[in-house]
């Protein structure tokens, strides 16, 4: 941020406000440790603030401090619309175009509050008065960090903010091991352990909670994997019905696409999985690179999607067979750059 941007900021959050912050649709670790994060950094300076997601969030993600108090716009859509049509301030945080929050869009387009965007996703759009955007960054929650730091309000971290940064940090880095990761990252995360972030428990509360029928379900992903060799790709597919026979909840899928990349030599991975809510007949794309090749262009350009340059998010109107194919048709367009 500029010394100009970090004044706005101090001359917004001088007085207490009321305070709207918003993560993506289908809110992730960090997209729900920043905006926690944040939150209860606002509220312990006199902020009156809170949390709106769009929708719900898996399980795994629940015992993040002050989940539990997150109104979910989905259904709660009332008194989510009364705190967003009075907000002084609307945060949006872990995205940077306005379709990520799919039905609170109108609404967002609507109002005249002031909004300030923390992200480090590609290609922000310019709907706020401050766009803190940095595609550097390994996660949202660690530019927090530094927002708090530029706020010079490191001294109000707890142990529950800490807490709610670590996540965000160990999730999107996939537990600091992406190229996203810098010396920086780790100063940040030494800090956080500092103030009280339990990594030990929190790796556990991630990534050691799984239930026994999502284990089957990897069980079954693994399966369905195909490697196409002259693309060095991989990809994955789940059906609906595969889904339900593996007693399927929102989450259970997080984390599957990253084993296509672990096949000695594969530089792209995609996993695709058949809708099994309400909102729709449609395929989920989750997209991985290693090295150059950008899935963030490659989503934009044929899934609807879009994200960073190795981890990216998008959609198929097709069915799961006909996305398949439809993949397998386009890939021969970048053979070159997946042979590199
Ligand atoms: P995931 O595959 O885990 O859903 O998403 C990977 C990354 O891409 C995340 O940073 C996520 O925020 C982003 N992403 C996922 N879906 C979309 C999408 O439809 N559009 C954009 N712009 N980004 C997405
Ligand atoms: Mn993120």
């Amino acid at each position: 941020m500029t010394i100009q941007e970090v004044a706005i900021i101090k001359e917004l959050l001088n007085t207490p406000k009321k305070i709207v912050i918003i993560p993506h649709k289908n809110p992730d670790g960090d997209a729900l440790g920043s905006t926690l994060a944040l939150n209860l950094l606002l509220k312990s300076k006199g902020h009156d603030s809170c949390v709106i997601s769009p929708n719900e969030f898996p399980d795994f993600l629940k015992w993040i401090p002050g989940a539990n108090d997150i109104i979910k716009y989905d259904y709660q859509e009332n008194i989510a619309r009364v705190k967003i049509t009075e907000a002084d301030i609307i945060f949006t945080l872990d995205f940077n175009n306005l379709d990520r929050v799919d039905n609170m869009k109108p609404l967002l387009q609507k109002v005249t509050a002031p909004f300030v965007m923390i992200d480090h996703h590609e290609l922000p759009d310019n709907y706020a008065v401050v766009t803190f955007s940095d595609t550097s960054m390994s996660s949202t929650c660690e530019m927090v960090y530094r927002f708090i730091d530029y706020l010079e309000e490191t001294e109000s971290l707890t142990a529950e903010i800490a807490t709610c940064l670590y996540t965000g940090i160990m999730t999107d880095t996939g537990s600091f091991r992406y190229p996203s990761t810098t010396a920086q990252t780790h100063e940040v995360v030494s800090k956080l352990i500092e103030k009280g972030a339990n990594n030990a428990q929190i790796h556990n509360n991630i990534y050691d909670t799984s239930s026994e029928t999502r284990l089957h379900l990897l069980g079954k992903a693994l399966e369905n994997l195909r490697i196409l060799p002259e693309y060095n790709t991989a990809y994955i597919t789940l059906s609906r019905q595969e889904l339900e026979q593996h007693d399927f909840k929102k989450g259970d899928t997080e984390g599957f696409v990253n084993y296509g990349l672990s096949v000695s030599g594969i530089k792209f991975a995609l996993i695709f999985i058949e809708n099994t809510g309400d909102d729709g007949n449609y395929v989920k794309i989750s997209l991985r690179s290693k090295g150059d090749f950008d899935v963030n262009v490659f989503s934009r350009n044929h899934f609807n999607g879009g994200g960073h340059k190795n981890a990216a998010g998008g959609r198929s109107n097709l069915s799961l067979p006909e996305t398949v194919t439809y993949l397998e048709n386009i890939l021969a367009d970048y053979k070159t750059q997946l042979e590199k």
